[in-house]
């Protein structure tokens, strides 16, 4: 399954002005004000849940790279490098609920529009138990968890990315979930550059490669 939705297979390099992409794609010229303030018009909680849920997708063997979610060890290092609060321990269980929840995020991010997007999140969401709750913890200021008390990993996550996705499309924000425009990679990830102007999943990497790629097919001409 290919993760790229047809309206993010143009490729730039990361250099292109936003005004010069709008003059290449037709698209009229940044089409939103840029958000004042943050780059991203989203809060702290939400961005931690969008990068969660990328994380997982990219752990997926479709996105390019051996399945980074094989194991309950793989779940453990997962769970501590997203601070998930309220999760003590994970099992095989928790494991296999996980690994499933990670398909329904891969159609998600794949869907081909928003309004197919829209459609399979909500199945997800018909399905999770949400329970708003306003929480201070580890010096993070108030904010909103969704998670019901006592739930899995997998609950936890399917509320928590479920609901910052849900966020995602009401905000017309939807074009920020991206698949890196770098040939050989799928990996997916949420931009959240003021001009949308980010194209690869990690600059130091794709970023890097492709811009050397570049250069060198510039020289042979
Ligand atoms: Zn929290
Ligand atoms: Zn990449």
């Amino acid at each position: 399954m290919t993760l790229r939705g047809p309206r993010y297979g143009i490729r730039f390099r990361d250099d292109v002005e936003p005004n010069e992409r709008a003059r290449v794609t037709g698209a009229s010229p940044l089409p939103h004000a840029p958000p004042t303030g943050d780059d991203m018009p989203f809060s702290h909680d939400m961005v931690c849940s969008l990068a969660a849920v990328a994380d997982l997708v990219n752990t997926a063997p479709e996105t390019g790279g051996p399945d980074g979610l094989t194991g309950v060890d793989d779940l453990e290092a997962y769970v501590r490098r997203h601070e998930l609060s309220g999760v003590e321990n994970v099992a095989p269980a928790d494991l296999d609920q996980v690994r499933a929840l990670r398909t329904t995020f891969q159609e998600v991010f794949g869907a081909p529009d928003s309004p197919t997007a829209v459609t399979r999140l909500n199945v997800l969401l018909e399905r999770t138990r949400i329970t708003a709750r306003l929480t201070e913890h580890d010096g993070y200021p108030l904010h909103v968890h969704y998670f019901a008390p006592g739930a899995s990993v997998a609950e936890h996550l399917a509320a928590e990315c479920g609901v910052a996705l849900a966020h995602l499309l009401v905000e017309g924000e939807w074009e920020r979930l991206r698949t890196c425009a770098a040939p050989d990679c799928e990996k997916v990830f949420v931009d959240e550059s003021r001009n949308r102007s980010r194209v690869y999943c990690d600059s130091r990497t794709c970023g890097n490669r492709m811009h050397v790629a570049a250069y060198r097919a510039r020289r042979r001409m």
